[in-house]
């Protein structure tokens, strides 16, 4: 119940029109519909009341209900999804979309884009043809697999799989894989929606092959092994390799305990190439996966790989027939733009020189860390010519980065970062500046009181000169504000 002041609050706050006639509102008249004025103008009443219903607003303010309608009819004008400038050091970073797309990547969506494509039309037979057709040879010339399907993401991938070929039956997992990926992707989840039913062997940190073979009934469908991401047990810890799975199978099959046992295995960064410079750290390439006898792969498109978001299944043919012909397969299908993407990222592997230059996320990964330091005494000249003295002082330091996007957890990346001392304003006050309100958003860390600026994540040079404007906008605001905000 609202209190007797909320109540003559409430009966004082304005009228929309009221709020629409403002001068900070009326001044945008011109610009945009009536109705997204009076949209936001109906928003920041409604707001206002929420916040004399929450007990947070003591008297009504006119003008600033006025401005915040101002700004919401303001907002839509922006666009929402802008390009970022990562100085972060996390080169796989799931916020900030993933993986940077390769040159030929962009200019293969645009070619797309710009008119008619061939998107399912044989121009060969002069008759229709199938958008899974555009990149499956170069999938399978990649990872040696028979067949493959690329569709929406990695879980549509996984909830396809297990849908098609274990629902009704047991999958069977170790405790020591039924992870959560983040977002909301956790396996116990994703089995119950496909209608499989998980059946649980091993412990938390061990799980032997024996663990399996006493799981297996005529019920069983599946042998399920799911990379465990973006985390690592060590110690005291035993699990179950595919080449293992693949012999439980077999025998399960062959003296007839199972029938149709499948190996598979979500294998969530899909490396097509082992970045040796990880040493044992390296991720398992798709390839090893196949090779070891899984029946059925899947992994993501922009995680390891380096190409637009994508789930990949790769595996035996009847198997990837099966899950193009499943009603499934034509709702989690790919785009023109991302299938652009992906052919064009995918052509570039068939350079196996070129990959670690050309793919930006393996770039980036590997690049030696002195090119990087080279990177980030370019930025810290350009930040210092472009800020008067006395507003900072900038070192470059030793750093580690990280890989994100569940790949390669264990490994500290060297890296190297300007790190940003502030003599006015302050680390925490620019670094939100760079975030909320600089025209490209810069996103940075920020260690000891200092903003550090990641030159490992930096697509190009170009974004140096952005970081550099960046914090020129941000002392020029200090200064409109008349002082310093420590
Ligand atoms: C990342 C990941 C997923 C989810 O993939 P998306 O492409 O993000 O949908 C599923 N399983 C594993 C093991 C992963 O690492």
């Amino acid at each position: 119940m609202p209190s007797a002041s909320d109540t003559s609050l409430l009966r004082d706050l304005p009228q929309i029109d009221e709020v629409i006639h403002h001068p900070f509102v009326i001044c945008f008249a011109e610009m945009l519909p009536q109705e997204q004025l009076t949209q936001a103008a109906r928003e920041a009443v409604d707001g206002a009341r929420q916040a004399i219903l929450a007990g947070t607003c003591t008297a009504i303010d006119l003008d600033a209900i006025a401005q915040e309608a101002g700004m919401r009819a303001l907002a839509l004008r922006k666009p929402s999804l802008r390009r970022v400038v990562n100085a972060s050091g996390v080169v796989i970073h799931t916020n900030l979309g993933r993986s940077v797309l390769a040159p030929e990547a962009r200019e293969a969506v645009d070619q797309v884009m710009a008119g008619y494509s061939t998107l399912e039309y044989n121009t060969e037979l002069r008759a229709r043809g199938s958008r899974h057709n555009h990149c499956e040879r170069l999938i399978c010339a990649l990872t040696g697999a028979e067949a493959a399907i690329a569709v929406n993401n990695n879980a549509a991938a996984v909830m396809m799989v297990l849908t098609e070929f274990a629902a009704g039956r047991q999958a069977v997992v170790s405790r020591g894989e039924l992870v959560e990926i983040g977002g909301s992707f956790r396996i116990p989840d994703i089995m119950k929606l496909s209608h499989a039913q998980m059946v649980e062997v091993g412990t938390t940190n061990k799980t032997h092959a024996i663990d399996y073979e006493r799981a297996l009934t005529p019920e069983t469908g599946m042998l399920l092994k799911v990379h465990p991401s973006n985390y690592r047990m060590i110690g005291f810890t035993e699990s179950v390799g595919i080449d293992e799975l693949r012999g439980i199978a077999d025998g399960a099959m062959a003296d007839e305990r199972c029938h149709d046992l499948l190996v598979y295995e979500d294998q969530g960064s899909g490396a097509f190439v082992k970045l040796d410079c990880f040493g044992a750290y390296a991720e398992p390439t798709v390839k090893t996966s196949l090779a070891a006898g899984a029946d059925l792969v899947s992994f993501s498109g922009d995680k390891l790989l380096g190409g637009p978001q994508a789930g990949i299944i790769v595996g035996r043919k009847e198997l990837i027939d099966r899950l193009k012909a499943h009603p499934l397969a034509r709702a989690l299908r790919l785009d023109k733009m991302t299938l652009a993407a992906l052919e064009a990222t995918l052509r570039i592997y068939l350079d196996p020189d070129r990959v670690l230059d050309d793919i930006p996320t393996l770039r980036m990964l590997s690049e030696d860390v002195d090119v990087v330091r080279a990177r980030a005494e370019k930025l810290r000249k350009a930040v210092s010519k472009a800020l008067p003295r006395g507003n900072v002082s900038m070192s470059v330091v030793e750093e580690v980065a990280r890989a994100g996007g569940g790949a390669l957890p264990m490994c500290d990346i060297p890296t190297a970062c300007v790190k940003v001392e502030f003599e006015r304003g302050g680390a925490q006050d620019c670094e939100a500046f760079l975030v909320s309100r600089n025209e490209v958003p810069i996103v940075a860390r920020i260690s000891h009181d200092a903003v550090l600026l990641d030159a490992r994540t930096l697509v190009d040079d170009d974004e140096i000169g952005l970081i550099a404007d960046g914090f020129s906008a941000y002392f020029a605001e200090l200064d409109r504000e008349g002082g310093d905000a420590l």
